[in-house]
């Protein structure tokens, strides 16, 4: 048996298009994996608390609820949902083909939803069960306006853009932005990081190490050494934020579809087809820059919408 549309992915953009698909009568199949990429079935969402700039949540929503949301709007519509990875395609040829663990099956148009993954560093105190979420993140546009960092001193690790631009938005908040890099020159394109350094509350810490981060139930104290000198020191701080880069969940592609040199997928701009006819992608898997739930969700409805285009040009 040939499925109209399969989608491949559990967050909100794969969600968004299993609604949008499922309303236009075309029988979505969605793979929402398992522990793919190292994030559970509903991605990165379950991995937060308060989700608060998700419009209709005037009071906020816990990551986990708005996760099961979307899979409750996507099964309502019909939607079957596997709880199985997928673990390789076959773009080759249409019908395209796929497999999981499971099964293997084929698809006449593809939507791809498989997210990004944080990069976090394995720092005593940040892991999960320490004070992950309780001061440490690793989005700063999500949650850095939380009463917690209010007026505090705040640690970003990074030396790119992504470093770049969530010290600047934290000093919004924060009453120093401390920066974390690694070595003695950042990555960061240089308006970026004239941006960085010309505001007041930002201190570039260079050649620094973040070693600890300690609290008491939340984060209280971040320990940072010296690279060039071995010297170690404890600051106050009420919050860390990684942003030390994304891995995009694409390895499964074996590269099928033209990626960007970071393995995220490149799509047409304004559109979210791929450089495979039938295959569209839509969330933070073809997305470094906006990286929001809202955003991906946007992307989730242009994908349906351009899938069912797509399969109304390609009858079977
Ligand atoms: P993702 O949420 O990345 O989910 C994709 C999921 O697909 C994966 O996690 C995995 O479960 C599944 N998958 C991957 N590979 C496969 C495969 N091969 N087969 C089957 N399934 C697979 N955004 C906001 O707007 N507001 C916030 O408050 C907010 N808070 C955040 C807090 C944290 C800690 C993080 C990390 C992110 C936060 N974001 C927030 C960003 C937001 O979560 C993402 O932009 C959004 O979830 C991206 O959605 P997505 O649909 O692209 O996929
Ligand atoms: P990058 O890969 O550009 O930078 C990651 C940074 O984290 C580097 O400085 C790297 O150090 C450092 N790093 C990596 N691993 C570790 C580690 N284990 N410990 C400590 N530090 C570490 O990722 P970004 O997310 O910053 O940017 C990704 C892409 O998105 C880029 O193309 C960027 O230009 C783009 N972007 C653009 C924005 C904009 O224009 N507004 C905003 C955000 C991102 P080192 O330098 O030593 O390798």
């Amino acid at each position: 048996m040939v499925d109209h549309v399969v989608i491949i992915g559990s967050g909100p953009a794969a969600h968004t298009a299993a609604i949008y698909t499922a309303r236009a009568d075309l029988r979505p199949v969605l793979f929402e994996g398992w522990m793919a990429g190292g994030v559970a079935a509903g991605g990165q969402l379950t991995t937060t608390t308060d989700v608060e700039n998700f419009p209709g949540f005037p009071e906020g929503i816990g990551g986990p609820e708005l996760c099961d949301r979307f899979r409750a709007q996507s099964l309502r519509f019909g939607t079957v949902i596997h709880t199985e990875t997928v673990t390789r395609v076959d773009l080759s040829a249409r019908p395209f083909r796929y497999a999981t663990d499971e099964r293997e099956g084929q698809a006449r148009a593809l939507i791809i939803a498989t997210g990004a993954t944080a990069r976090r560093d394995d720092i005593p105190g940040t892991r999960d069960g320490e004070l992950w979420q309780k001061g440490v993140s690793a989005c700063a546009v999500c949650d850095g306006a939380l009463p917690m960092f209010r007026d505090k001193p705040l640690f970003v690790i990074g030396g790119g853009d992504s470093a770049m631009e969530e010290a600047t938005f934290l000093t919004k908040f924060a009453s120093r932005v401390y920066i974390v890099h690694r070595r003695d020159e950042l990555r960061a394109s240089q308006i970026m990081q004239e941006r960085a350094r010309a505001n007041p509350k930002v201190e570039i810490l260079y050649s620094h190490q973040v070693t600890a981060v300690e609290g008491d139930g939340v984060v209280q104290r971040t320990r940072v050494k010296d690279l060039k000198t071995g010297a170690e020191r404890a600051i106050e701080s009420a919050g860390l934020f990684f942003a030390i880069g994304r891995k995009p969940n694409t390895d499964f592609l074996g590269g099928q579809l033209q990626l960007d040199d970071q393995g995220y997928i490149v799509t047409t701009p304004g559109t979210t087809a791929t450089s495979v006819p039938g295959v569209f992608a839509a969330g933070d898997v073809q997305d470094k820059k906006y990286r929001q739930a809202i955003t991906a969700a946007g992307s989730g409805c242009m994908a349906a919408l351009e899938a069912e285009h797509f399969l109304s040009a390609h009858p079977a």
